[in-house]
């Protein structure tokens, strides 16, 4: 869990206090998937006591267990994404986007998630040139080479050029 320990932090209004925090999260689920760290995360962060709240910000970063969309093969995700958020004692009357706690430990890591899974790719693919499975034998065309590719791929194909071929004779 990343967890920032602000109690002294509270009891000085206008103050900062940097934090470097590495911790293993543990796997999380997104849309029916079980995500995994292969490592821990990392976060150069600065909490600021603004009075009323303390805001964090600065920088997460780490790796997250992909499935490539295109090859189905998991890969290392490597993210470094910004964090800020604005945080406020539960006792208080919170509005707008404030996230709000209770005694002297902050748990960022529900927001930390959030920011991640923001920066997640629209389709995950292994690299950008990923070739995929071979729509035939299925085999994964970055790791092996099949003999698929020599064929017509489509079947149809070779009928017709069978029957141009009868016509010619
Ligand atoms: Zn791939
Ligand atoms: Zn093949």
């Amino acid at each position: 869990m990343l967890q920032l320990d602000v109690g002294m932090l509270k009891k000085a209004p206008g103050d900062f206090q940097p934090f470097n925090l590495s911790a293993v999260l543990p796997s999380f689920e997104l849309q029916g998937e079980s995500m995994n760290f292969p490592g821990p995360v990392k976060a150069n962060l600065v909490a600021t006591n603004n009075d009323s709240t303390i805001v964090v910000e600065g920088e997460v970063s780490g790796k997250l267990t992909l499935n490539c969309s295109r090859c189905l093969d998991t890969y290392d995700y490597i993210f470094e994404v910004p964090f800020r958020e604005t945080y406020a004692q539960a006792s208080q009357d919170n509005e707008g986007e404030v996230v709000s706690f209770s005694g002297d430990i902050l748990d960022i890591t529900p927001e930390v998630l959030n920011s991640i899974i923001l920066s997640l790719p629209m389709k995950a693919l292994c690299r950008e040139d990923c070739e995929g499975l071979c729509p035939r034998c299925g085999c994964n065309l970055n790791k092996s080479r099949c003999d698929c590719s020599n064929e017509e791929t489509d079947p149809r194909f070779s009928v017709l050029k069978k029957l141009l071929k009868d016509t010619n004779q």
